[in-house]
């Protein structure tokens, strides 16, 4: 018995589909305006590289550019392979389809570019594919079958000995010639020759092969066919070979082939083609190859599905093609970069989390709301007692002229449309209300109503991780910082001046449990710790100049930005929203969040452009967040705050202890900041 093995056949490695997701999106939009329903095949094209790594198989890609005719191929390593689109207007039909039928057809065409010469010019015809599929737009799935033909021609090819490195056959100076030749040939020109004889090494062209079958010596023929395998060249390589076969048929002394199958990569900016492998190669024929005009030979090159049978392929994009679902992907790809690059800390399922109760709709209010969502945080509920006026739109970044027409939209309504057309797929809500305040007193026909809304705020803040409070008055800001205190909410605050701003998170209260599970924590004042007066009716007794402060634009701005900013520090710190603060940096336990620090206040002032971070502790006289006014308030509910809106002007100040403390001191300069830009908001 012979041991002897037998010939070892070459084998190409088949082309793997490599289609873009915004090919088919390009497609679904060619077959819905375009195509129609004809189902005529259409010209596209693709393309494959050069100077793939081993343990990658060689990509025919289909991008969305593929029904573009002025196409250029640039890069050094791609090389254009043309197509064709078999679209089918139903399943059935595609299903149907005599696939051989279809290989057959595209084989012929090979054949003929083959023995008319055509492909000597045009070597790169030879590299062609054929895509049949059916298009469900409606549900966004995609069933394609992928041809790259190739004809069985020769009977086989065998290797003669090992295949080798370019390097280990060819000296350096003919490795660089090679390489300066390719570079220099289009990229039609994917396939060339080489003629060597006992004197000279000489490169030529594809188109030169006949003439050279008549000389004495050897050729070699180089392909770029994008293997990167040592024993296998690419796909491209198949249908040179059976042209090369072809035209050597009748020399016998050619039927011995040397194949380079050229792989190009860059290294240092320099192209380099030193793996490249070198094949010894026999051409093997059957008596009817060999014949004055063989016939057609038979065509293979169906794609085999992920699992390795022949059958179409599938892809279901309906989560990519809705546009709701790609403005999601994209704004948490954002959001990761930021995360992968920069901030590996950064919380994104916490920030995505957060909702986020926005009190007050005008001028900051817009302008958190726009930041928030440049964080990704999407659970907004935007409350405002107004409607957008003719003033508005220009400074509150959310609103337009047509809110404003017929009376106005109430704000709260025209932001969350608003929001809604910036991003679908914002979860926002938008409540009218009208947030008492002290020293507004509550006419009885109108108890009912405010006991409401007082429930409906509780609800609010109750249902919220973060209250933001960006009213006009300072008044309108006790009811809420007295509600969050209670619940232990974070509360950011932003008010303004003309040309200068306060930005400030709350403490958070002191509760048994803090107490006992950080005992070194010291509460953070609130918006009402530094005054020593009553928040009271701020609006009686003063001219419209004085009641709607007008402020210089981008101090809303870049307030809005600072809260929303110091409310992500704050969420990233590792104590969240205890986190301390002193600005002097003395606390033993401070830790800095991933985002740096976490101021307690911010006063900017445009006139010096001078921002300064004063802290302050709570105020155990405060009028909001001392504990007697919470512990009031916990235990006597709506009562108590009708006393107050009700009661007199010193009834806050009696309760805290603020009286002893004014018939001590004298009074102080006071800060009463408003972002009221208009006179409707
Ligand atoms: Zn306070």
């Amino acid at each position: 018995m012979d041991d002897k093995p037998g010939p070892r056949v070459l084998k190409f490695e088949l082309f793997a589909s490599c289609v873009s997701v915004d090919f088919w999106m390009t497609l679904s939009k060619k077959k819905l305006e375009t195509f129609g329903l004809d189902a005529s095949a259409k010209r596209i094209s693709g393309s494959y590289t050069t100077g793939n790594s081993s343990t990658v198989s060689s990509r025919l890609d289909v991008t969305y550019d593929a029904f573009d005719d002025e196409k250029q191929h640039s890069h050094t390593l791609t090389y254009p392979a043309e197509g064709k689109l078999l679209l089918f207007n139903t399943i059935e039909a595609f299903r149907d389809c005599d696939k051989q039928q279809l290989a057959d057809q595209e084989g012929a065409l090979l054949w003929t570019l083959i023995t008319s010469g055509e492909a000597l010019e045009h070597p790169s015809m030879l590299t062609n594919f054929f895509l049949a599929g059916y298009a469900d737009l409606k549900k966004h799935v995609y069933r394609y079958w992928f041809l790259f033909p190739a004809v069985v021609y020769p009977d086989a090819l065998v290797h003669e000995s090992e295949p080798l490195e370019i390097t280990k056959i060819f000296s350096k100076e003919c490795v660089e010639n090679i390489s300066d030749f390719s570079h220099r040939l289009s990229h039609e020109q994917n396939a060339f020759l080489i003629h060597q004889d006992d004197a000279s090494f000489e490169l030529f062209h594809l188109r030169d092969l006949p003439a050279l079958l008549s000389k004495t010596g050897k050729i070699t023929l180089c392909v770029c066919d994008g293997s990167a395998q040592k024993d296998n060249p690419g796909w491209p390589a198949r249908n040179i070979l059976a042209l090369y076969a072809y035209y050597v048929r009748s020399h016998a002394q050619h039927h011995r082939i040397q194949l380079v199958s050229l792989r190009k990569r860059v290294l240092n900016g320099q192209t380099d083609i030193d793996h490249s492998i070198v094949m010894d190669l026999r051409v093997v024929f059957t008596p009817d190859q060999i014949r004055e005009i063989p016939q057609t030979p038979r065509t293979v090159g169906w794609e085999r599905d992920e699992k390795g049978r022949l059958q179409p392929r599938m892809v279901d994009l309906s989560s990519q093609m809705d546009p709701q679902k790609l403005a999601e992907q994209a704004v948490a790809l954002n959001l990761k970069l930021m995360k992968w690059r920069l901030v590996p800390q950064l919380d994104l399922t916490l920030l995505h989390g957060t909702k986020v109760l926005l009190l007050g709709s005008g001028t900051l209010g817009c302008n958190v709301a726009r930041c928030l969502m440049g964080w990704g945080m999407m659970n907004l509920t935007f409350v405002d007692n107004a409607r957008v006026s003719y003033s508005n739109p220009v400074r509150q970044s959310l609103f337009t002229f047509d809110d404003c027409i017929e009376n106005g939209l109430p704000k709260s309504q025209a932001a969350v449309q608003a929001v809604k057309r910036i991003y679908p797929g914002v979860n926002a809500r938008g409540v009218q209300m009208n947030i008492p305040m002290p020293g507004h007193s509550v006419p009885t026909g109108m108890r009912k109503e405010v006991v409401e809304t007082i429930t409906q705020l509780e609800r609010l803040i109750d249902e919220s991780h973060v209250v933001f409070l960006l009213m006009d008055t300072r008044e309108s800001r006790w009811l809420p910082t007295v509600i969050a205190a209670a619940k232990e909410k974070i509360v950011i605050n932003a008010a303004l001046g003309f040309d200068s701003f306060l930005v400030m998170r709350h403490g958070m209260r002191v509760s048994q449990r803090v107490a006992a599970k950080m005992p070194q924590y010291r509460q953070l004042g609130c918006y009402f710790c530094n005054d020593v007066v009553a928040p009271g009716n701020s609006t009686k007794d003063r001219t419209l100049d004085q009641q709607c402060t007008v402020t210089r634009p981008g101090v809303a701005m870049i307030a809005s930005a600072l809260a929303v900013e110091l409310l992500v520090t704050l969420l990233t710190h590792p104590k969240g929203a205890y986190a301390p603060f002193d600005a002097k940096g003395s606390e033993d336990d401070d830790v800095e969040s991933p985002l740096g620090i976490v101021p307690h206040q911010m006063r900017g002032f445009l006139s010096t452009h001078n921002t300064v971070l004063p802290a302050t502790t709570a105020f155990d006289k405060c009028t909001a967040c001392s504990e007697v006014i919470l512990t009031n308030y916990e235990q006597r509910g709506q009562d108590f705050l009708f006393e107050v809106f009700n009661g007199s002007a010193s009834l806050l100040e009696d309760l805290t202890g603020l009286t002893e403390l004014h018939k001590e001191s004298e009074n102080t300069e006071i800060w009463d900041l408003s972002d009221n830009d208009s006179l409707s908001s």
